[in-house]
């Protein structure tokens, strides 16, 4: 049977508990364990897909469609495990089921109530679409305290009683705060939230401790007895160099064996963790380095990026060197005299966004890279502002623009309302809900033979992931075809443009999907392994 470990966040939020997650799935994953790693998340968006990412991050896509918190990135790149649906809930999605079994009649005549009837379905959550996985991992957003966690930790701690406290193991990660005028680390600050969680019935098994500092023997007994746990299961996490040194980090501090002695599991033998040694050692001593500039509207949180700025960084291990992100918001092309700001970067990467703010000044910094000959990526939004670019300046449609920003009869990028998914059709209409409804998930893409991106993948078939509601209006193709841009990655039906080159520069490459949401450390995405090449290339030129 499936065994849990539940994860939950003390003190302050932001401590990496996502990161935590991913990386002890890691871990038990290289003992031989199948894992799958699931996020609850307290606040009551039914997904996150209606934010804006400058508040919580970015929105993470799965290939079955499902708009998620960004820590589900986290999950897939450490273990390689595609998540799912299933993978990731909010009390909003838990609400709306309860309210929609209660108008049902489901509840036959009982006062509905947030226990039982709210912590059922979240057990039902945490218990299902599970098969032969040895671990479950789940982690409880926000930080214990929160009035919006209640529930969700009360469901926690019904589970261990209802599969045995032998299934379920409780972490809670928490900080050390160093004080420097005292000099120390200071332990009260997790006493209290373990406390917390105790009042809501959770003892937890094992800490895990982030500090700047060692922590010393005497403190990790202190909190041991103060907190009612082995002093073994005091982990301590500190701040490492390179988010891929933390499942070497933890292993060091006996996270993963403490783990499995509280199931009872075999300690030896122990993780091979080769394959993420050698990433630390790549990231740590680079031959080169190379500057991408990214032109984008949500540069003030770069959580917006997440996945993107992993990929690049997956694309300079993969070329073993590092990679610069110069953040660029792209209102500053605006203005005139400005795209000096963009000489001297080996590439330029326009990447997904939604409104029309900006969006002139990453018009300009595609035209910029097409132009200087600057390898450019356009991902998602950045391909359509490229495609608006080169039919404006080349294909003779002087007023080209998408129809995101307003009615025009020169919508070079348009509207979908219609498009094909598996065997069925999917229908929208302009003035229909904005929550769930883009074009979500895998979709496959054949790739021209003969092009760029054929030779990049390798494979004349692809499936990426999808995030948007326009797409390449292909009425114009003759125009766009006619300034230079070849359409090399078509739907299967050949209705819908995929992928964009140019055949007149070194790497010009636009994309409809989001692939920097496959790319993993241990294998960078193809797409990202080149775009830094032609960088490196170009680096070398000048
Ligand atoms: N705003 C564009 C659309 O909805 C692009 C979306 C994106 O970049 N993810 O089509």
């Amino acid at each position: 049977m499936t065994r849990f470990i539940f994860i939950t966040g003390g003190v302050v939020s932001s401590l990496g508990k996502g990161l935590a997650s991913a990386a002890l799935g890691a871990l038990l994953q290289a003992r031989g364990y199948k894992v799958r790693l699931r996020k609850l998340d307290p606040y009551l968006n039914v997904d996150p897909g209606t934010m804006s990412p400058t508040q919580h991050g970015e929105v993470y896509v799965t290939d079955d469609g499902a708009e998620t918190d960004l820590d589900l990135g986290h999950y897939e790149r450490f273990t390689g495990v595609a998540s799912r649906q299933s993978d990731n809930v909010t009390s909003g999605r838990i609400y709306s089921s309860v309210i929609a079994k209660e108008r049902h009649g489901d509840y036959l005549g009982a006062t509905v109530q947030v226990i039982p009837h709210v912590t059922d379905a979240i057990k039902e959550f945490i218990l299902a679409d599970l098969h032969d996985e040895d671990f479950c991992l789940c982690e409880i957003g926000g930080t214990v305290g929160d009035i919006e966690s209640l529930p969700f930790l009360e469901a926690i701690r019904q589970l261990r009683n209802d599969l045995g406290a032998e299934n379920c193991l409780f972490v809670m990660v928490t900080l050390l705060p160093f004080i420097k005028s005292a000099g120390e680390l200071k332990t009260k600050p997790t006493q209290h939230s373990v406390k917390e969680l105790l009042s809501v019935g959770i003892q937890p098994d094992m800490l895990l401790c982030r500090a700047e500092r060692t922590i010393p023997e005497s403190e990790r007994k202190k909190i041991a007895l103060f907190c009612n746990v082995k002093p073994e299961c005091v982990i301590e996490a500190l701040d490492v160099d390179t988010i891929y040194n933390v499942p070497v980090k933890y292993h060091e501090q006996g996270f993963d064996e403490q783990v499995v002695r509280y199931f009872k599991l075999p300690v030896d033998p122990k993780p091979n963790l080769m394959p993420w040694k050698n990433i630390v050692q790549r990231v740590r001593e680079p031959e080169g380095e190379v500057t991408i500039a990214i032109v984008g509207k949500y540069t003030s949180l770069l959580d917006s990026y997440k996945s993107l700025a992993e990929a690049l960084a997956h694309g300079g291990i993969a070329n073993n060197v590092r990679v610069n992100l110069k953040w660029m918001d792209s209102q500053v092309f605006e203005s005139p005299d400005t795209l000096h700001h963009l000489e001297g970067v080996d590439g330029i990467l326009v990447p997904g966004g939604f409104g029309e703010r900006g969006t002139e000044g990453k018009i300009r910094a595609a035209q910029f890279a097409r132009e200087q000959k600057i390898p450019y990526f356009g991902i998602c939004f950045g391909m359509q502002l490229a495609v608006i670019e080169a039919a404006r300046n080349l294909g003779g449609v002087p007023g080209a623009t998408s129809s995101e920003f307003g009615e025009s009869d020169s919508a070079v990028i348009g509207l979908m309302t219609e498009w094909i998914k598996g065997n069925q059709t999917e229908v929208r209409k302009s003035n229909g809900d904005l929550g769930g409804t883009m074009r979500l998930g895998a979709y496959p893409c054949e790739i021209r033979q003969g092009t760029k991106a054929r030779e990049i993948y390798g494979a004349d078939s692809i499936h990426e992931r999808h995030r948007h509601r326009y797409e390449v209006n292909t009425t114009y193709r003759p125009q766009l075809e006619k300034a230079g841009l070849v359409f090399c990655g078509m739907s299967p039906d050949g209705q819908l443009p995929e992928m964009i080159e140019r055949k007149d520069h070194p790497w010009f490459i636009g994309v409809q999907f989001h692939p920097e949401l496959k790319s993993k450390p241990l294998d960078p995405h193809p797409l990202f392994r080149s775009f830094i090449a032609a960088a490196v290339q170009k680096a070398r030129l000048v």
